[in-house]
């Protein structure tokens, strides 16, 4: 029993790189089981015709809210902090749990729709997202959106992030953080509580970091210094960090990011609706490149065993699991439990997963 995607235009890794070209894929299950080659005993109960499509790895969506699919245009043409504080706060307080759950769910079938089949979400209604998640068939980190001034050992949204964690410990399909929700929002008291119960429970951080200028003009005027300064302060950034936006970064933040390997996302979309700019792109990874320089020597052998690799195993030849592998690898960087996101570079937050899950 399987499914036959027959010769789709597939985009599979090659060596570091990736490969363009016409294959069969067969899979069984959640697995990718063969690439131009059946596994022993499959059986096609469905076959698509791929001639006119192109295959592609799952795509990630790295910052999220997704139950806020239910607020789309109820607040436009405002400032961030008008926005936020003036109307979606207010909005989440009148939402009922149920709400937010059906909200969720709408958001991932529209990204199922578009091919995405992990995020990384920041849910105010803790175990809403989890809970549709669960439903839903998709995968995903969870982080309880957080905020507070005290170290208190006995914060309600950290005990009610955990209990989520807890509660859905048995679903391979969901990961966890905590996520504080930015630095106006966060004393630096309350994130060492949260870095410690991170690095406790073995998880990474999820934040929005210097979205707007206010955010920037603010946190100079009452902390003198800037938002990436005051959250590596609070030793955020000692544990695997996502910082979402970034667009408000000066050189010296850059240089920061790069070097504690924080992984930015930058939502544009969300930039352009808010009027608060875009990331720096070219400087962030110009930044990332210095940390990552390589010698040419080094460089040269790596390209070389990749070529050599990629020769071994023609595509007809390949086995299983190589197979798997290949199918999967796009879109699934390490995010779950941030082992692996401290080496990525300040960039890199769109390539995570789950290891040793398929799908
Ligand atoms: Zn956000």
């Amino acid at each position: 029993m399987g499914i036959l995607i027959r010769n789709t235009l597939a985009v599979l890794p090659d060596g570091d790189g990736h490969e363009a070209g016409r294959h069969d894929i067969y899979l069984q299950g959640n697995v990718i089981a063969g690439i131009d080659k059946a596994p022993e005993g499959f059986v096609a109960t469905e076959t698509i015709d791929g001639t006119r499509r192109l295959t592609i790895p799952g795509l990630v969506n790295a910052h999220t809210h997704t139950y806020m699919s239910l607020m789309r245009n109820a607040a436009d043409d405002l400032t961030f902090m008008d926005w936020l504080f003036g109307t979606v706060m207010s909005i989440e307080d009148r939402m009922e749990p149920e709400d937010a759950y059906w909200g969720s769910l709408l958001g991932q079938i529209e990204m199922i729709r578009s091919g995405t089949t992990c995020f990384n979400d920041m849910q105010m209604h803790v175990g809403q997202t989890t809970r549709a998640v669960a439903d839903s068939g998709m995968r995903a980190v969870i982080g309880r959106g957080l905020q507070g001034d005290a170290y208190d050992e006995n914060d309600r949204r950290i005990t009610e992030a955990l209990k989520d964690l807890r509660d859905y410990s048995d679903c391979d399909r969901l990961s966890f953080f905590l996520a504080p929700h930015a630095p106006y929002t966060c004393a630096p008291e309350y994130l060492r509580l949260v870095v410690d119960v991170a690095r406790r429970e073995g998880l990474g951080i999820h934040m929005h970091i210097a979205e707007s200028e206010t955010e920037t003009t603010d946190m100079w005027r009452d902390h003198h210094c800037t938002p990436v300064e005051y959250v590596r302060d609070a030793g955020v950034f000692e544990l695997p960090t996502i910082a979402a936006h970034c667009v408000r970064v000066n050189a010296s933040d850059r240089a920061i990011l790069a070097e504690n390997g924080v992984s930015v996302v930058t939502n544009p979309a969300s930039n352009m609706k808010l009027g608060n700019v875009f990331a720096p792109v070219p400087e962030l990874i110009e930044h990332r490149g210095r940390r990552q320089r390589v010698p040419w020597h080094r460089r040269r052998r790596v390209q070389q065993r990749a070529k050599h690799v990629s020769r071994a195993w023609p595509a007809h030849a390949r086995p299983q699991g190589h197979a798997r592998h290949a199918a999967v690898h796009l879109g699934r960087r390490r995010l779950s439990h941030g082992h692996a996101q401290r080496r990525q570079g300040a960039w890199a937050a769109d390539r995570f997963h789950r290891g040793g899950q398929e799908g």
